[in-house]
């Protein structure tokens, strides 16, 4: 395996070459004992048949699996642009136009997972890649799961929690239109809506639900985003009669062409540099990163539970 690409709570991302077919791909790692350590299997199993299943232009492809004694292996289309999160940074902001074009993408995705009635709940933008056209891929499906009712996991990033899931009173599809809302506001404002270093003061600020708008920020942005911040769920936009209707219908989507977005026909706002199929230089440099380290011997009962993969 090459350039470790990332890293995620488990293990790592590794950038990787078949060197007979010469096809490139993204391996992710995850140490089998800090799953089982952190009771994570099952959201590992979720993950993995997730992936098995969703077939949608703006959700990584996973190409297979495989395992040894220490970790499991997710094989994955290699995505070259990088994180959505380092353009973020690099540009401060984003203009309306730009946002309006990854929301539409982030927001054609979301229609899609809900149909399924799947919940991704780890919207951010560290889990949005870039591919070489510049459109949207989002990766890291750990949170993802089915729901056939309310699901009462507490998951996801401090800053993009919807308050149903601080108060651990159950949650459902709505809390990714929450996560929706506040990536709308991070992207035009250049930071999240709700933060503090301290992530129970972000909660409290979550559940207090202040919003203050920059000013340059326009009318018919601040409505979108005040109707999906919205803790009262029966009055959260995507969470209404009309469902995600109510969201592309906005004004604030006015001229979005749906179908040209939902078939990447549009040119996207940012494209990134990439010079090869092998370019890596769009994620940041991990190189002193020390080796995965497994001093954990599992037993052969321990080894079982990973037989699905
Ligand atoms: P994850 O553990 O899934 O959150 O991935 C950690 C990081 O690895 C992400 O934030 C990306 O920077 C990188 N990454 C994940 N999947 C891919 C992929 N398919 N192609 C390129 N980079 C990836």
């Amino acid at each position: 395996m090459g350039k470790v690409l990332g890293t995620g709570s488990f293990g790592r991302v590794y950038y990787a070459r078949h060197t007979a077919t010469g096809t490139v791909c993204a391996i992710k790692a995850l140490s089998k004992s800090q799953v089982l350590k952190n009771g994570q299997l099952q959201h590992l199993k979720e993950e993995k048949n997730i992936l098995s299943n969703v077939d949608n232009a703006f959700l990584i492809r996973l190409l297979g699996s495989f395992q040894d004694k220490d970790c499991v292996y997710l094989v994955m289309e290699f995505v070259p642009g990088g994180e959505f999160f380092t353009h973020l940074r690099i540009a401060g902001r984003f203009s309306e136009s730009t946002t309006k074009f990854y929301a539409a993408q982030v927001c054609a995705s979301f229609e899609y997972l809900h149909s399924m009635s799947i919940v991704y709940r780890d919207l951010k933008p560290e889990n949005m890649l870039l591919d070489k056209k510049g459109d949207l891929k989002i990766t890291d499906f750990g949170f993802a799961k089915v729901i056939k009712r309310r699901t009462f996991t507490l998951c996801g990033t401090p800053d993009y929690l919807a308050p149903e899931i601080i108060l651990n009173r159950g949650h459902a599809l709505a809390v990714d239109w929450w996560a929706f809302g506040v990536l709308i506001y991070e992207m035009l404002a250049g930071y999240p809506p709700f933060y503090d270093d301290d992530p129970m003061k972000t909660y409290k600020k979550i559940l207090a639900g202040k919003l203050e708008f920059p000013s340059h920020l326009s009318a018919v942005a601040k409505d979108l985003i005040k109707k999906l911040l919205q803790g009262d769920l029966t009055r959260r936009l995507g969470n209404l009669a009309g469902g995600v209707s109510d969201i592309k219908n906005h004004a604030f989507f006015k001229d979005i062409d749906w179908p040209r977005i939902c078939s990447k026909q549009l040119r996207a706002p940012i494209v990134p540099l990439v010079t090869s199929q092998d370019d890596t230089s769009n994620f940041d440099d991990y190189s002193n990163l020390p080796p995965m380290v497994h001093n954990t011997c599992l037993s052969s009962t321990e080894q079982m539970l990973f037989q699905d993969f």
